[in-house]
């Protein structure tokens, strides 16, 4: 059997990480068919739009992604391209984990920590207009249905992974209607789930925590904003934010994807810490039943952390996006 995947390389950094993925990918043995499309600057060259719909059609068709980071082209006034790929696809969950590996510069040894960010609504709705001349507002926009829905992926997904505990985190106390509604749904939600511990934690508390005890952290459920903010810091906390890795879930389609941006710094040198996009291939792979498959991409990345002696800069090494991605494939048995 042959899995049909839709690819999207991105910018920047993408052309470096995806390819090197997809080498990894295509060495456990597995058959793939990559169906390569568009999405971010080259779309907009090609297509005049950061989303073209033949990229829309072949992930619907598909079901499956596997992305490089996107540029923001908010800016150059295009739509994100991110923000468009949830919105037509219907990605209501996006999934962030970042994990402690041996060899990797972080104090916090055995943390294991997924953020799941709601991925429709809050201000990424992109509501915002000009009040006057000098001030300017943002709608936050949030819904008892997808934020139920949210939370129940999350506790489904907790149930799955043998997690024990979610942590709803928002700012209720001041955005008492928005997060207010946010928390209560997930409260709602958790009454169904009562093999699943639930507390509730204000982002800034949250944030506070995550530094300074994250082995008491598990799995933690944010609004959109939060959400992504977490995401760096959970990578961060597992020592670089070139090791990051998630997931993009709705009912008709799953895109996987790094937690870390374009890097348009160190963009085209070959440099680039590619573990982010190869443990987003991982989690494709777990998510499609290839669990055997995963864990072995999963325990190579963790052979070369651990031996140190192919690490990239951000891990505090000189080897190139290539010599990682080359000494992991060799550590796959
Ligand atoms: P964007 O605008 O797309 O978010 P950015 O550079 O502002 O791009 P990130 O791409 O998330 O934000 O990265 C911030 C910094 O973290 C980068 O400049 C780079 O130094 C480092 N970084 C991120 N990802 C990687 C990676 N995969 N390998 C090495 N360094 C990385």
């Amino acid at each position: 059997m042959s899995y049909k995947i839709s690819i999207i390389e991105g910018d920047g950094i993408g052309h470096e990480i995806v390819p090197a993925a997809l080498k990894v990918l295509e060495h456990t043995g597995l058959s793939f068919e990559w169906d390569f499309v568009l999405a971010g600057e080259k779309a907009v060259e090609e297509y005049q739009t950061p989303v073209p719909d033949s990229t829309i059609e072949s992930i619907l068709s598909n079901k499956l992604a596997l992305k490089g980071p996107l540029t923001n082209l908010v800016a150059r006034g295009w739509p994100s391209p991110n923000v468009m790929l949830r919105k037509n696809l219907g990605l209501f969950a996006a999934v962030k984990r970042a994990r402690y590996f041996e060899g990797v510069g972080s104090p916090f040894k055995n943390a294991d920590l997924v953020v799941v960010r709601e991925a429709k609504e809050d201000t990424y709705a992109g509501a915002e207009q000009q009040v006057g001349s000098d001030a300017a507002i943002a709608i936050k926009f949030i819904t008892r249905e997808n934020s139920l829905n949210v939370a129940n992926f999350t506790f489904d997904l907790a149930r799955r992974l043998g997690r024990k505990k979610v942590s709803i985190t928002h700012k209720a106390n001041v955005l008492k209607l928005t997060d207010g509604l946010f928390l209560k749904s997930a409260q709602e939600a958790a009454k169904n789930y009562p093999d699943i511990e639930c507390d509730s934690l204000m982002i800034d508390h949250m944030a506070f925590k995550l530094v300074n005890d994250p082995l008491d952290c598990d799995v933690i459920l944010a609004p959109n904003v939060y959400g992504d903010i977490l995401a760096d810091l959970i990578a961060g906390i597992c020592g670089s934010l070139g090791l990051g890795f998630g997931g993009n879930f709705g009912p008709e389609a799953a895109v996987f994807e790094p937690v870390h941006g374009t890097a348009p710094t160190i963009a085209g040198q070959g440099i680039a810490n590619p573990i982010g996009e190869i443990l987003s291939g991982a989690m494709l792979l777990s998510y499609i039943g290839e669990e055997q498959a995963a864990k072995t991409i999963e325990n190579a990345v963790a052979s070369v952390l651990k031996k140190g002696e192919f690490l990239t800069g951000d891990l505090g090494g000189t080897a190139s996006t290539n010599d990682i991605t080359n000494a992991i494939i060799r550590e796959m048995k």
